[in-house]
C-alpha cells in the first residue's frame, strides 16, 4: 500500500532523475539559508537600532525632566519672575535642540493633562488624555515603534524627587513628556543594508546555481559510466567484466551485473556443450546406419542372410536413436517449470512392485536376482510419471551395470516426513573420480560398454532433475568391482513453493 502511494507520488514528481534531485537539493540547501540570513540580519538591525535610539532619547528626556523639576517649569507661582523666565528659555532651547536632533516632537503635559509645551506649538493649552499618558502617570514607561508610519513614540515621567516622603520612595510624578521621533534614518540605513545584502545574496545564488549544476553533473557521472559499460557489453564491444569503482553503490551494481553476466556465460557454455553433445550422440547411430547401408549397396547379389543381419543392425541403431530422442524429450520436460508436476497421492509400495515386475525380464537375461524389501507401507504425494522414471532408471542401471548372477536389492522405508528408496547392486561399481560426474548429461563411465548395453548417458540426469522437482535428494556410494548403492529421499507431502 505504502509502496503504491510512494510510486504514485514519485510519478507525479517531475524529479525522477537523480541529477535533477541533486541540483534542486543543493539549490535549496544553499539558497534558503542565505535568504533567511539576509532577512535575519536586517530584522535584527532594525530591532537593535530602535532600542538604542529609544534608550538615547529616554536618557536625554530624563535629564531634561530633572531640569524641568529643578526649575519649577510646570507650576511656578510667579511666572513673571525674571530668573524663572530665564531658566524657562534655557529649557525651551534645550527642548528645541533635542527635537531638532532627533527630528521629533516633544510635548510636556502637566498633572491636569494640559499640554504646557509642544515643540510643534500645535497642541499647547489643549488637554491630552491618551492611554500612554495615563499609564506613564501610573509609573509605566512606554515606547512604541510604528514601522508603517516611520516614527517611535515614548513617554517619560517628570519625577519630583524632592517630594519623596520616605527615603525609599522615588518621588511624585508631576508631569509627562510625550516624545515622538522619526525613524527615517533607521529605515534608510536598513534599506542600504538590505540592498548590500541583496547584492551579496544574488552573488551567492549565482555561485550556488553554478555549484549545483557542476555537482549534479559530476556526482551522477559514475552512474552514466555504469550504463555506458553495460551498453557496451550488451552491444558486444566488450565481454570483459566491467568496473566503475567511484562509489560503493556503483561497485555493488557493477558486481551484481558481472555476476549475472558470468552466470549467463556459464549457461551459454553449458547450452553449447549440450547441443554439441546431442548432435554427436544423434550422429553416431546415423553414421553406423550409413556404413551398414553403404556396404550393402556396394555389394551386388548380397545373400538374403547377410541382408537380414545388416537390417537387424540398422533396426537396432534406429532403436538407439529413438531411445536418445525419448530421453532427451524427458530431460527437456524436466527442465520446465515445477508447475508441470502432476501431484497425486500414490501407494509407493504398489508402484515399486509394478516397476520391478516390468524389469524382471531384463534381470532374468543376466540372471540377476531382484529383491524388494518394504519396511512399511508408504503413501506419498508425488508425480507418478516422474516417480516411475526415477525408480526405473535406478533399478535398470543396477541390472545393466551388474555382473552375471548378481543381485539387486530395493529397500523402501519412511519416517514421519520422508520416504527413502534405496537401490543397491552387486555390480561393477563406479570409480571414485567419476562419482561427481554421473549426473551430467551424456556422461558415461565407460562409453563403449555403456553403448553396448544401450545407455544414453541421460538416465541419471533425468533422475536427479525429477528428484529435485519433488524437493528430494539423491546420494550415491560405490566401490569399484563390488557394487553401488543409490539412496533417494523424498518428502511424503509435496511442498509447493
Ligand atoms: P546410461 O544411460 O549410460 O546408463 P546414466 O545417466 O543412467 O546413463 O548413468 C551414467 C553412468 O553412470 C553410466 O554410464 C554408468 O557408467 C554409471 N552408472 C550408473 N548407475 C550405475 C550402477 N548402478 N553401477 C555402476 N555404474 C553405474
Amino acid at each position: 500500500m505504502i509502496a503504491r502511494i510512494k510510486k504514485r507520488l514519485l510519478s507525479l514528481l517531475p524529479l525522477r532523475s537523480l541529477r535533477a534531485r541533486i541540483f534542486v537539493l543543493i539549490l535549496a540547501v544553499g539558497i534558503i539559508p542565505s535568504v533567511l540570513m539576509r532577512y535575519g540580519i536586517v530584522e535584527n538591525y532594525e530591532e537593535r537600532a530602535v532600542e538604542q535610539r529609544v534608550n538615547a532619547v529616554q536618557n536625554q528626556m530624563k535629564i531634561l525632566a530633572s531640569h524641568l523639576i529643578s526649575n519649577n517649569y510646570l507650576n511656578h507661582d510667579r511666572p513673571e519672575e525674571q530668573t524663572y523666565r530665564n531658566s524657562r528659555e534655557v529649557i525651551d532651547a534645550e527642548l528645541e535642540l533635542l527635537s531638532n536632533l532627533y527630528e521629533g516632537r516633544v510635548m510636556i503635559i502637566d498633572s491636569s493633562f494640559k499640554v504646557v509645551r509642544d515643540t510643534y506649538e500645535i497642541s499647547e493649552g489643549k488637554i491630552m488624555i491618551s492611554e500612554e499618558v495615563i499609564r506613564c502617570f501610573q509609573g509605566e514607561n512606554i515606547s512604541h515603534y510604528d514601522s508603517a508610519h516611520g516614527y517611535i513614540e515614548m513617554t517619560t515621567p517628570i519625577v519630583d524627587t524632592r517630594a519623596a516622603a520616605q527615603p525609599g520612595e522615588t518621588g511624585v510624578i508631576r508631569g509627562v513628556m510625550l516624545t515622538s521621533i522619526s525613524s527615517d534614518s533607521i529605515v534608510s540605513t536598513m534599506e542600504i543594508l538590505n540592498r548590500k545584502a541583496l547584492i551579496l545574496e544574488a552573488l551567492m545564488i549565482m555561485a550556488i546555481f553554478a555549484l549545483a549544476i557542476v555537482l549534479s553533473i559530476v556526482l551522477t557521472r559514475p552512474f552514466n559510466r555504469v550504463t555506458e559499460a553495460i551498453n557496451e557489453v550488451q552491444a558486444g564491444y566488450s565481454d570483459e567484466s566491467i568496473s566503475v569503482p567511484d562509489y560503493v553503490e556503483t561497485v555493488h551494481i557493477v558486481d551484481a551485473f558481472n555476476q549475472l553476466i558470468e552466470r549467463m556465460r556459464v549457461l551459454d557454455d553449458s547450452r553449447q556443450e549440450f547441443v554439441a553433445n546431442v548432435s554427436h550422440e544423434l550422429k553416431t547411430p546415423m553414421a553406423s546406419m550409413k556404413v551398414l547401408a553403404d556396404s550393402l549397396m556396394a555389394q551386388e547379389d548380397v545373400p538374403a542372410q547377410l541382408y537380414r543381419e545388416f537390417m537387424e543392425d540398422i533396426v537396432s541403431e534406429i532403436d538407439r536413436e529413438n531411445q536418445i530422442i525419448t530421453d532427451l524429450l524427458a530431460l527437456v520436460k524436466m527442465d520446465k517449470k515445477v508447475q508441470d508436476l502432476n501431484i497425486v497421492s500414490l501407494n509407493i509400495n504398489d508402484l515399486t512392485e509394478l516397476i520391478l515386475k516390468r524389469l524382471r525380464p531384463l534381470a532374468r537375461k543376466k540372471d540377476v536376482e531382484v529383491v524388494f524389501e518394504s519396511l512399511r507401507p508408504v503413501v506419498a504425494e508425488v508425480d507418478e510419471v516422474k516417480m516411475t522414471l526415477i525408480m526405473t532408471n535406478l533399478v535398470e542401471n543396477a541390472i545393466k551395470y551388474n555382473k552375471n548372477h548378481g543381485w539387486v536389492k530395493v529397500v523402501l522405508d519412511a519416517d514421519h516426513q520422508f520416504f527413502t528408496f534405496q537401490v543397491s547392486d552387486s555390480g561393477i561399481g563406479i570409480p571414485e573420480d567419476a562419482l561427481s560426474h554421473i549426473y551430467e548429461r551424456f556422461y558415461r563411465v565407460d562409453k563403449s560398454h555403456s553403448r553396448e548395453i544401450g545407455g544414453t548417458g541421460l538416465g541419471l540426469a533425468i533422475t536427479k532433475s525429477a528428484v529435485l522437482m519433488h524437493r528430494g535428494s539423491i546420494t550415491v556410494t560405490s566401490t569399484e568391482g563390488e557394487g553401488t548403492s543409490f539412496l533417494v529421499k523424498i518428502p511424503l507431502m509435496y511442498i509447493a513453493q
